[in-house]
């Protein structure tokens, strides 16, 4: 299994500096093979990413646009890989772009990456760095302090390095023996989670799990800081002479303040403390509830296909969708959990539990409902994460008509009735008793 451990660098500021400077020259690299790239196939060529490193290496040292002021070609100051990398993963970025176009899935062709506007990162080969405890040497710079050792131990498969507002990381890749990989489990549960609105998570044991309350103050401080820099930036619109509303003309540049650059850097250290705050709940949430279940059932919820008023209600949700999702696949590989994805059609809310009465009257605000059939009192989070465990049980409720309200348009097929997805049949390394009866029931389901 790869596993990739990401950790806080320590760099000076000659090391920073050099950085900087080779994260530009892989998007200027990348710009550069992306622009051939398009030529080429403009002209009716077929362009590959290993021709055009070559043409580009046949270049490097001599055209005048990779020369600095005094003649000389500044590549060489800037390790190589930072600039063979990107040839790899433009050849990737038109791949997926081509198997998305073909599996009829929304594909995006590669884009020019622009300073200040894309993500700053250059790759080192495993072969170029070595690590010693708490420090990485890097080429060039040599040694850079790292704030703590790396957890993974195998085969190390290479590095990049990256900045999120004005930290320093280093991703290192690590292909770990499969053993290593798995974890023990606490318990045996089987759990049925709705993320929800109200809260951020409803698991079917009853259990609600709120948002962190750092949360809170920070999107608060957020809207303060976004308003102060906008401030800053109407002000400079109008020194330029534009008016405060004016759309600007593409390629106008203008000025930027020294007050306006440390608002804007507050910013963005306000936003990486936000995306590190959600990152670390949905972390220690997804940990546990592989740690403990082992069958889990969540939704499968199509974010761009989701209705109007469901979209707005999902973006106030506190657990990125995508994010849980993903971290629990590869949680639940390492702690031997069937995680079990729902048919996006399956009516998790509107089922009552208890007798199988479809609410079809239930809208978004209902947080309550009692069941017209058995008069049974539901709360609405708590009740959609049972109909979603017994998926795992096996004991789902028949739909009784899974097209009206349900959300499914007009000429797709309907869902099939508790149709579930198991993400891994389990290798059983897990020998605690618990799971091999319910073995049966995922292999019939499935
Ligand atoms: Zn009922």
């Amino acid at each position: 299994m790869q596993l990739t451990h990401t950790i806080t660098l320590c760099p000076t500021p000659e090391q920073i500096d050099y950085f900087k400077r080779a994260c530009g020259t892989a998007r200027r690299v990348w710009n550069w093979a992306l622009n051939e790239w398009k030529k080429q196939y403009a002209a009716g060529g077929k362009p590959n990413a290993m021709a055009l490193k070559k043409q580009f290496n046949a270049i490097k040292y001599t055209d005048p646009q990779w020369l600095d002021e005094n003649g000389r070609p500044w590549l060489r100051d800037i390790h190589r890989d930072a600039h063979a990398r990107p040839f790899a993963h433009l050849a990737k970025a038109w791949e997926r772009f081509f198997t998305d176009l073909k599996a009829g899935k929304e594909a995006h062709a590669p884009r020019f990456k622009k300073k200040g506007r894309c993500r700053d990162s250059f790759y080192v080969a495993n072969d170029k760095f070595r690590l010693d405890g708490k420090t990485i040497r890097l080429p060039k710079i040599g040694e850079v302090a790292m704030t703590e050792e790396l957890r993974f131990k195998g085969k190390i498969l290479g590095a990049t390095v990256s900045r999120t507002a004005d930290r320093w990381f280093v991703a290192i890749q690590v292909e770990v023996p499969d053993a290593q990989c798995y974890r023990r489990r606490t318990s045996h549960e089987v759990n049925g989670i709705d993320l929800g609105v109200t809260a951020a998570a409803t698991i079917s044991s009853g259990e609600v799990i709120e948002a962190p309350k750092p949360l809170n103050a920070a999107l608060r401080r957020l809207k303060i800081r976004g308003r102060r820099l906008s401030r800053k930036l109407e002000a400079a619109k109008e020194m330029a002479g534009f008016g405060r509303r004016a759309r600007l003309p593409k390629g106008t540049r203008l000025p930027v303040s020294n007050n306006r650059q440390k608002s804007a850097a507050t910013l963005a250290r306000l936003y990486a403390r936000l995306a590190n705050l959600r990152a670390d709940f949905t972390h220690k949430l997804t940990t546990r509830l592989c740690r403990e279940n082992q069958a889990l059932v969540i939704e499968d919820v199509n974010v761009k296909g989701m209705l109007a008023n469901e979209k707005l209600a999902r973006a106030i949700s506190d657990v990125g969708f995508g994010m849980f999702r993903s971290q629990l696949e590869y949680k639940a590989r390492r702690y031997g959990t069937h995680l079990i994805i729902a048919d996006r059609w399956y009516p998790s809310s509107r089922l009552c539990f208890k007798c199988g009465w479809k609410n079809e009257a239930l809208t978004l605000r209902d947080r309550e409902w009692v069941c017209a059939e058995c008069g049974a009192h539901h709360d609405r989070d708590l009740n959609a994460a049972l109909n979603l465990k017994r998926l795992a049980t096996g004991t789902a409720l028949p739909v009784a008509s899974p097209t009206s309200n349900g959300g499914a348009t007009a000429g797709m097929a309907p869902a099939v009735v508790g149709k579930v997805t198991p993400v891994r049949d389990d290798g059983g390394h897990q020998d605690t008793s618990g799971q091999e009866e319910n073995c049966a029931h995922f292999c019939a389901l499935s």
